[in-house]
């Protein structure tokens, strides 16, 4: 029965480019012939069906013109236009009758074309537009199926209106078209971060009804065959013209290998600068001991030596000690012993002890007696690491200035150089593990791109902020701010 109404109803078939010929010559046949039946056997005066006549023919071009096109509309209104022309034979007309009636049939025939040519012209263009942009909405999903990340869209409701056959794979359960990412949480139950996950958490929610793009959110799911998966999910709001949500994408890939070689990677420099650590500690010892040992003989060329072994094996201490940190960092395994110390006095101590050893001339400006609660070797690390850096990537003989202001229950301590400074685009990313900013001039500086995601780390566990204001050229001053 539904599919029999979709064949009558010209609605319902837009967008279908199958033209009938035959439905509309039978169906305006049988509407013509009823009409002379009517007209012999049930009208009393044979001529006057012809008025009945051209509004139900008008209604079946009408029809026909909307179902198949221009040719369903021209077949009816060419069999209409010969039923006119079989009247007026029919009924021997002549003279006045003859030439009024043949006149009407070609002012009512070229009407009836025009009609035909008007309204099928439009369904055609209408079932052109519909099929264009049902091609177009193939190849888009060609494309997502064939996408090596999964890719889930859910119309305004949450509910899912595409899915491709990779988040099957990864999330090891099939999604159903329709299924409720607000109601039902099989696709939920993992962990975010460590902790099961919420609602709220789910990123495609979270772009439905904020309208905010989520990126790369990790999420841990144990599948139902046992497997834990490590996936990302990044998701957007998909927007009307007025700005309206009317659907959120989601895309999710599975990160789990290199979540492993990652861990795998984390664990050889763990052990790694573990097993360095003895040697060097040793190493450090020989030293101390060969240089009493030379101290009597007073051959200044061997103690010379004997410095340069020292400061070598210090660089490598640091450089261990720094992999060690981010380990530490990694596993939550660093500790702070937070105590009050005076950090006006800490930053005069840094700079004695470093004075000597760099090329730049450092100037302190800031109030005395500032008092913080924080592990005071730790923020001794941040305040050497600024300075280091703002030796190595500045002239000799520039000036280096540390600043310290109090505000808003805050210290903020800058360090100021004169140096190569850092393109804005790079500003956020100095902070990230093993970033080093790459450009021919600065690959000549040794690191390993530790020290400022180490500083980082360090001011984040202190309840503090930590930036750069630079310009490419100009100097940097990079910052740290700690509550009092
Ligand atoms: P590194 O051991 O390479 O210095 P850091 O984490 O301390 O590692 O610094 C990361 C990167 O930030 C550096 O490689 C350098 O490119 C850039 N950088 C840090 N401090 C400065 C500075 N004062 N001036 C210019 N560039 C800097």
């Amino acid at each position: 029965m539904k599919r029999f109404w979709q064949y009558l109803n010209p609605i319902s078939r837009l967008g279908f480019k199958e033209y009938s010929l035959a439905f509309p010559l039978v169906a305006t046949t049988v509407a013509v012939t009823l009409l002379e039946l009517i007209s012999i056997y049930l009208v009393s005066t044979p001529e006057a069906v012809g008025v009945y006549a051209i509004f139900v023919l008008l209604a079946v071009i009408i029809y026909f013109s909307l179902r198949d096109g221009v040719r369903g509309g021209y077949i009816a209104t060419t069999l209409t236009i010969s039923y006119y022309l079989y009247i007026i034979y029919s009924r021997n007309y002549i003279g006045e009758r003859l030439s009024s009636g043949i006149t009407t049939t070609i002012f009512l025939g070229v009407i009836y074309f025009l009609i035909a040519s008007i309204i099928g012209g439009l369904k055609q263009l209408i079932d052109n537009l519909i099929s264009k942009e049902g091609d177009e909405k193939k190849r888009l999903l060609t494309i997502i199926q064939q996408l090596p990340v999964g890719v889930m869209i859910t119309d305004q409701y949450g509910q899912v209106t595409q899915v491709n056959h990779r988040i099957e794979s990864i999330l090891g359960v099939r999604v159903p078209l329709g299924y409720h990412i607000g109601k039902d949480d099989m696709i939920l139950s993992g962990e975010f971060s460590g902790k099961p996950t919420t609602l709220s958490q789910s990123p495609l929610l979270h772009s439905l009804t904020t309208g905010k793009v989520v990126v790369d959110r990790e999420f841990i799911i144990d599948r139902s065959d046992g497997r834990k998966v490590i996936i990302s999910v990044s998701s957007s709001p998909i927007t009307n013209r007025k700005g309206h949500i009317i659907a959120a994408a989601s895309i999710i890939s599975d990160i789990t290998s290199q979540k492993e070689l990652e861990a795998r990677k984390d664990d050889f420099v763990n052990m790694a600068s573990h097993e360095l650590k003895t040697p060097i500690t040793s190493l450090k010892l020989y030293i101390e001991t060969l240089r009493v040992q030379l101290k009597p003989t007073q051959d200044q060329k061997q103690l010379k030596t004997i410095g340069f072994i020292e400061n070598q094996t210090n660089r490598l201490q640091d450089l261990v000690n720094s992999l060690l940190d981010v380990s530490r960092l990694q596993t939550g395994k660093l500790v702070f012993q937070k105590d009050p110390f005076r950090l006006d006095k800490l930053v005069n101590e840094i700079v004695t002890g470093i004075r000597g050893t760099i090329k730049q001339k450092i100037v302190i400006s800031g109030r005395k007696n500032i008092t913080v609660k924080a592990d005071k070797s730790r923020i001794n690390q941040v305040i050497v690491n600024f300075l280091v850096n703002a030796s190595k990537y500045s002239p000799e003989n520039s000036q280096i200035t540390i600043k310290y202001v109090v505000s808003d229950g805050q210290v903020i301590v800058g360090v100021q150089d004169q140096g190569i400074g850092i393109d804005k685009n790079q500003q956020k990313k100095v902070f990230d593990r093993l970033y080093q900013v790459t450009d021919a001039e600065e690959k000549t500086f040794p690191g390993l791109g530790l020290g400022l995601f180490i500083s980082k780390e360090i001011i984040r566990h202190h309840r503090g902020k930590i930036w750069v204001e630079s310009d490419k050229g100009q100097g940097s001053t990079f910052y740290f701010s700690l509550p009092i």
